[in-house]
Order: C-alpha cells, then structure tokens, then sequence
C-alpha cells in the first residue's frame, strides 16, 4: 500500500473518536491551548522515534533528557532522585515494586501489606497483584473522602512494606493530609508514597503562582503534598497530564538515590548483555522522553504557573456554577484541577441519573466521566479541567449544556435495574462461571454477542454498579474480550 491510503485510513479511524483537543473531553486528555506546542512535540518524538533508551551508554542522549526532567521536577516537588517511566501506573508499580524491595532487604519482610486509602487509585491494587501484597485498604471519612491519619495508623504493621496517600485523589479531586499520614509512616519506620499522578505539577506550579505575587486576592491555600514534607519517601508526577506533553511520560521522584535503587533490576547471569533497568520495560522509547523534555522546556516554570492559575480559575467558576444547577452537587470541594459531580437528592423536581446527564451530554459534544457508586461515594461525573477549557466562554457554554443535559435527564427518568437481574447475579460465583452463563449476565447488561456497546452507557453502567464488584470484575474484561476478537 503507498503512504497516502495508509494515512488516510488512519485519519478515518481517529475521526471515530473523542477529540484530543479543544477541552470537551474531560477526562483521558490534557489540552494546554497553547498555539503549537503538539508540532513542537511531534517533532521531539519523532527525532528520537528509533532511540532505544535501554541502553544508556550506547544513546547517551537519554541521560541528558531525563536528568534535565528529573532536575525540574525535583526542584518543584522536592526529592533527591527520579525516573522516567511510560505513565502514572508504570510510577506507582514501581513506587510498590521498591517498597517491597526495601522492606524484604531492610527489614527482613516476607508477606510485605500496602496500606492504602480506598480511594487510591487502580494501579496500586494492580501493583500489590502482580508484586505480592497483600492489600490493606482504609475507607476514607465519608463527609471528606480524604483518609484520617489515626485509621491509616491503625493499619499499618510490622508487614508493612508502602503507605500510600493521593495528592489529589482521581476519583473526588481532595487532597489526604499527607503531613500526618507520612508522620505516622515514619514514626512505624515505613515509607509512604504521594500519588500526585494528576496534581503534582498542576499543584507545585500553582503554589509557585502564589509565591510569586500571581494572586492579588483569593489566592488559593495549597496544602503540604510533597517530597519536603517530613516522612514523605516517594512521588509519582505524571507528565502526559498537567505537563501537557505527549502520551507515555511520567515521573517517580524519590528522597534519594539509595531509595531508588531498591526498585531497578539488574541481571548478568545469562549469556546476554549486563542488564540494569531503572523500569519495567527492556526496549525504551525515547519519543516521549524526548516530546516531554521539549514541551517542558518550551512552557517553562513560567508558562506553567500561568497555565495553573487559570486552570484554578476554570474550577472554581465552574464549581460555583455547577452548585447553581438544580438537580447537582459537588460531592467535596476542589483541592485540584478534578471535580466530581454528582446528583443533588435535596433538588427540587424529577429524580436526576448523573449516567444518563453523561449520555446526554455526550450528544451535544462533551465527554464527563461516569464514576459508579463505592461504599459512602454515589454515582457521579468526574471532569478533568484543563487549560482548554480554562477561559469565559468555554466554561459558560459547558455549564449551560450540563444545565440542559440535567432537562433532559429528569425527562428521561433514570435507569432502573431490575431486582431479578440484581438477584440473580447474587447467587452467581464469578470464579465458577460457566460461559453459557456469562453470555446470559452480559445479555442482560445490553452488550451483544458481536461485543458491540450500546450508543447509551447509562444502562450498562447501572447494572455494571447493581453487581457485586468481584462479578464486576469477572465480567468487564469478557465485555473488552469481545472487541479484540480481529
Ligand atoms: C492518572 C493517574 C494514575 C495512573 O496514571 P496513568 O498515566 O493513567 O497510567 C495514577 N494515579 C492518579 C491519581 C492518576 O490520576
């Protein structure tokens, strides 16, 4: 085939999805507005598409790049030491991964437990699967949904390998008290992980705002998160977010460089050449690597401090008008650049199904999360508000199509799930599940054979959150089996 039907075959498939830019997709993507910057990391990427970063004494390259990464992250976020790794999950594995591997070195732990908030996110329950931990998780107070420090105390063990909180946290956007979390690791001698994924660079150039006079009045309290803070051993900043740089970059920061150490691999006893890897992967692209050093040197502690502040404006007009709209509310208060929203029992008219405000809201060209229901923490929308989205217009215009959205929801009704269905699924064990029987549960979720999702999410995800969650689990990954099916 030439180069043209290819590139046009791949611009066909790309129109079927979301929009990476523009700010209406508000969650998965991170737009900075800024004229140029995608060419400027586009090209970065491509120079480097063919670099293999496994090996840095052959592309010497690379060393510079993530040094320069590493150094201006840590002068935002405190630490001593950092790695370049492909994305957040790839942070927080590692984050685990080096935790088990100190506490078994250095204090001898063999059944090693991570302590964590339950509002932790996903890639820390993946860790403690693939790395052996047992999972200790706390429920967060269900008024703040941040953790209380004397809850984490009281988990933690002499097996504790990693406490772990979120600055902020993806699912509500608040920050746990990191001082007292980390205090409380410390006095046990374990080490503690800040998640800031999400916040850490939005967060560490908004309080850079402040300190250099960016906010004459209402400026915003930034509570305590990072590597300065006492007890505080570890960090993960991903980059492909609030660093608005191409996809696959992250960063895990640590105090120091003897910490680090406990997380790489290093392997000569085979016939090979000597391995020492600071990730998980072997083969490394150098093309986000590259794309992130460019889009960071091109913003620049300035530029980003900027791009905060207005992304701090964006959330709290957009906060103040979401509370305006009969039928919503905020489920906590933004600490971040996250809001979730969820449906207001006190409002006035019809029931609101915030799963059905996502579809309808969809039609009209804007993309909120669903998030379903998890212990104290309804169903609601997560929105990720970016640089995009962060002037007049574009907030005014979200707030009117949720406005509508909501109209049009209570017309709707919200989605019942059928008590039968809800029975049934009860008395089903996931782990005997026949696969007669899974295509019955998935029938009855409205997912055809041909693994096509319905246009309307709204009763997927009803009956997805009426599930036991281990059925849940069972059952989403024969959903995405049924897509992959070439
Ligand atoms: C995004 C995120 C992660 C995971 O990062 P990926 O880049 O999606 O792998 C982890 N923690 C938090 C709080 C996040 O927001």
């Amino acid at each position: 085939m030439t180069t043209d039907p290819i590139l046009s075959r791949l611009a066909t498939l790309r129109a079927s999805d979301l929009p990476v830019r523009g700010g209406r997709t508000m969650a998965y993507v991170y737009d900075s507005g800024l004229d140029g910057l995608e060419e400027l990391a586009n090209a970065a990427h491509a120079a480097f598409a063919g670099v293999n970063g496994l090996d840095m004494t052959a592309f010497p390259s690379v060393v510079e790049l993530e040094n320069d990464l590493v150094r201006r992250a840590t002068a935002l976020l405190g630490g001593g030491a950092g790695t370049f790794t492909s994305g957040g999950t790839e942070s927080c594995l590692l984050a685990v991964l080096t935790a088990r591997q100190h506490a078994r070195r250095t204090r001898g732990v063999t059944d090693p437990e991570l302590v964590l908030a339950d509002t932790a996110h996903a890639a820390f329950h993946k860790a403690a699967e693939l790395f052996g931990l047992r999972v200790v998780s706390v429920p967060v107070d269900p008024a703040t949904f941040k953790v209380r420090p004397a809850d984490l105390a009281a988990a933690i063990t002499d097996r504790t390998a990693l406490v772990v909180v979120s600055a902020p946290s993806y699912a509500h956007g608040v920050i746990d008290p990191v001082p007292e979390a980390a205090a409380e690791a410390a006095r046990r001698g374990v080490l503690c992980h800040v998640d800031a994924c999400i916040g850490g660079w939005y967060l560490g150039h908004l309080r850079a705002a402040v300190q250099g006079g960016g906010f004459t009045q209402d400026a915003p309290e930034i509570p305590e998160f990072d590597l300065s803070v006492p007890g505080v051993t570890s960090l993960s900043v991903d980059l492909h977010k609030y660093a608005y740089t191409a996809k696959g970059a992250s960063l895990l920061l640590f105090r120091d460089a003897e910490l680090r150490r406990h997380g790489w691999f290093a392997h000569s006893s085979w016939p090979g050449y000597p391995v020492v890897n600071s990730t998980l992967q072997g083969t490394k692209p150098a093309g986000p690597l590259a794309a992130a050093w460019a889009v960071t040197e091109h913003i620049g502690a300035e530029g980003y401090a900027a791009l905060s502040t207005r992304v701090h404006r964006a959330v709290r007009d957009l906060a103040e008008g979401i509370e305006r709209i009969d039928g919503l509310r905020l489920l906590a208060r933004p600490e971040a650049s996250l809001l979730a929203v969820a449906a207001d029992d006190d409002a006035e008219g019809a029931e609101v199904d915030v799963f059905v405000v996502a579809d309808e809201i969809r039609g009209s060209g804007w993309y909120l999360q669903p998030q379903p229901v998890f212990g104290a923490s309804p169903a609601n929308l997560h929105l990720t508000v970016t640089a995009a989205v962060a002037d007049e217009e574009t907030v005014g215009l979200l707030l009117a199509e949720l406005e509508k959205a909501v109209g049009r929801a209570r017309a709707a009704g919200p989605v019942r799930v059928d008590p039968a269905i809800v029975e049934a699924a009860a008395a089903l064990d996931p782990d005997a599940l026949t696969p007669e029987e899974v295509e019955v549960a998935l029938a009855l979720a409205g997912v055809g054979a041909d693994g096509r999702l319905p246009e309307r999410m709204a009763p997927v995800l009803a009956v997805l959150q009426a599930l036991p969650p281990k059925l849940g689990e069972r059952l989403l990954p024969e959903v995405i089996g049924r897509l992959y099916q070439p």
